[in-house]
C-alpha cells in the first residue's frame, strides 16, 4: 500500500522528523565542549554527499581536532606574591612532556608552587614527569599543591595549613568549618564544664552551633553505611557469631577529643570501654543503694570476672574539663540548692585533689618536663589516684594477686597527639616516683604498673 503514498509527502515526513531531531540544547552542549566544528562538518557532509559520507567526514574532522588539541597544550609559569603558579591548559600527554619538564625545570629548587591542571586527561608519561619533579622539590623542602580547573585541591600537599582531620580518610570530609565560632569565653585549647552555679544557660550562639547535630549524625551514619560498613561487615559478622573477647578494659574520659580506637589502633572487639566525666573510678563501697554509682564497678566486675581481660588502663587527658572544674571548686550548694548530678559525680575526683595537695606523695610528672599547669598536674595525679581506687575493687585485687592482670596508667596530650604511659621508676624517697613516659613510635613491650 506504500506505493499509494505520494513521494513528496513521504519526503516531507522524513524532513519533519529530521528537523525535530535537531536540538538547540544539544548544539549548545556541543559548542560548549568545543566540538562544534565536528558537528558542522558532519551536517555539511550529510547535506552535500549523503549520510554515510557525511558521518565519515565528521569522524575525520574529530580525529584532526583531537590531534590538534593534544599537541596544543599551553603551559605557563607565573609568580603571584612569592608563590609560583604553573598553569597547564589542555591535555597532558607525552607530546607535552618536553615543554612541561622545561617549564618546571625553570623553577628554583625547594619552591612553593601550585600546579593548576586544566585538562581532563593526563597520560602516564606526563604523570611520571610531574611526580618526579614533585618528589625532587619536596626533598628540597618545597611545597607543591595541585589544583583542578575550579581551583579546588585535588591532591594533598605535604603540609596543609588546615590539618584538623587529615590522617583518617573517613573523617576527612566532615564539616568542621561549617560550625560557627564558639563564644569567646569558651574558645581556646581547653574545654571547661558549664558553670553549674549559674542558671543562665548557654548563649544563643552556642545553641546555634549545635543545630546541625541531627544532620551530622545522619550524614555520618550514611557515610559509614556507604564507605566503611562494606569493609568491616565480615569481621563484625565473625564477632557477632563468636561473641566478644576483648583483652583490655579501657577507662577514659567522655571528652570528644579522645578517640579511643584511634589512639590505641584498635577496632571492633578490642577494647571494653568505660567512659565517664573525668575518667573516675569510684572506690568500692562508696555507692549507697540507689545512689547510682555502680556503673563503673559493674563494668569492672564484668570485664574482670566474665570477659577476663588481661589489662585495665585508666587514661586521662590534657585540658580535662572535669579536672578544671575540680580545681575551681564546687559552687555553693545548700538545702535550697542541692548538689547537681555533675558535682555528685565529681566527688570521686576529690581524693585526686587531696593527693595533689598532700606532702606524702611525690608529684606525678611527665618525664623530661614539668607539668604545664595545675590542670595538667591534676590530670596526671588523677590517673594515679583512680588506679588506686581500681586496685581496691575485689575482683581486680584477686586477679592482681593471681598475676593475671596488669594495670596501666595513661595520659593523652590532645594538643601534641602524644600518649604517655605511667611507669613506676626509681624511688627518690619512700614513695615510688610516678612518671609518665612518652610513648615513642617504635615501642613494642611495656611493663605493667
Ligand atoms: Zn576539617
Ligand atoms: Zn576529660
Amino acid at each position: 500500500m506504500f506505493e499509494w503514498i505520494p513521494l513528496a509527502a513521504l519526503a516531507a515526513l522524513v524532513m519533519v522528523v529530521g528537523v525535530q531531531m535537531v536540538s538547540f540544547a544539544h548544539i549548545r552542549n556541543v559548542h560548549k565542549h568545543r566540538e562544534f566544528p565536528v558537528y558542522a562538518a558532519t551536517v555539511a557532509g550529510v547535506v552535500a554527499f549523503g549520510a554515510l559520507a557525511g558521518v565519515a567526514l565528521g569522524v575525520g574532522v574529530a580525529v584532526i581536532v583531537s590531534l590538534h588539541r593534544l599537541g596544543r597544550t599551553k603551559i605557563t609559569a607565573t609568580e603571584q606574591d612569592g608563590r609560583h603558579v604553573v598553569t597547564v591548559h589542555g591535555q597532558l600527554t607525552f607530546l607535552a612532556v618536553p615543554r612541561l619538564t622545561r617549564t618546571l625545570g625553570q623553577l628554583p629548587p625547594g619552591v612553593d608552587a601550585t600546579v593548576e591542571l586544566d585538562g581532563f586527561f593526563m597520560d602516564h608519561a606526563a604523570y611520571e614527569a610531574i611526580q618526579a619533579w614533585r618528589g625532587a622539590q619536596l626533598a628540597q623542602g618545597g611545597r607543591i599543591d595541585f589544583t583542578g580547573r575550579s581551583g579546588s585541591r585535588i591532591a594533598e600537599p605535604a603540609a596543609a595549613a588546615h590539618s584538623c582531620c587529615r590522617p583518617w580518610t573517613p573523617w576527612r570530609n566532615h564539616h568542621c568549618h561549617d560550625r560557627p565560632t564558639r563564644p569567646a569565653d569558651n574558645s581556646g585549647t581547653t574545654d571547661s564544664l558549664p558553670d553549674s552555679g549559674s542558671g543562665s544557660g548557654t548563649s544563643p550562639t552556642a545553641g546555634a552551633g549545635r543545630k546541625g547535630g541531627a544532620h551530622r549524625l545522619l550524614s555520618g551514619l550514611s557515610s559509614f553505611q556507604r564507605n566503611t560498613a562494606p569493609l568491616v561487615r565480615d569481621e563484625l559478622a565473625r564477632l557477632a557469631s563468636e561473641g566478644q573477647c576483648p583483652s583490655q578494659l579501657f577507662i577514659t574520659c567522655a571528652d570528644s577529643r579522645l578517640v579511643t580506637s584511634m589512639i590505641t589502633s584498635s577496632g571492633p572487639g578490642d577494647l571494653f570501654t568505660v567512659r565517664n566525666v573525668g575518667n573516675l573510678v569510684p572506690p568500692p563501697g562508696t555507692a549507697p543503694a540507689g545512689s547510682g554509682d555502680d556503673s563503673v564497678a559493674a563494668a569492672i566486675e564484668y570485664a574482670v570476672e566474665v570477659l577476663r581481660v588481661e589489662s585495665i588502663t585508666v587514661c586521662g587527658h590534657s585540658g580535662c574539663g572535669a579536672m578544671q572544674a575540680l580545681l575551681k571548686g564546687e559552687p555553693d550548694s545548700g538545702p535550697e540548692k542541692p548538689r547537681t548530678p555533675l558535682w555528685r559525680w565529681l566527688r570521686h575526683g576529690l581524693p585526686s585533689l587531696e593527693r595533689m595537695a598532700s606532702r606524702r606523695h611525690s608529684w606525678a610528672r611527665i618525664s623530661g618536663r614539668l607539668p604545664t599547669d595545675e590542670v595538667e598536674q591534676l590530670c596526671l595525679t588523677n590517673v594515679v589516684q583512680q588506679l588506686e581506687h581500681l586496685r581496691a575493687h575485689e575482683s581486680v585485687a584477686r586477679r592482681l594477686a593471681e598475676g593475671t592482670l596488669q594495670l596501666h596508667g595513661m595520659y593523652f596530650h590532645v594538643g601534641e597527639a602524644q600518649a604517655y604511659l605511667l611507669t613506676e621508676g626509681s624511688s627518690s624517697g619512700t614513695e615510688p616516683d610516678e612518671v609518665f613516659d612518652r610513648v615513642g613510635t617504635g615501642e613494642l613491650e611495656r611493663t605493667g604498673v
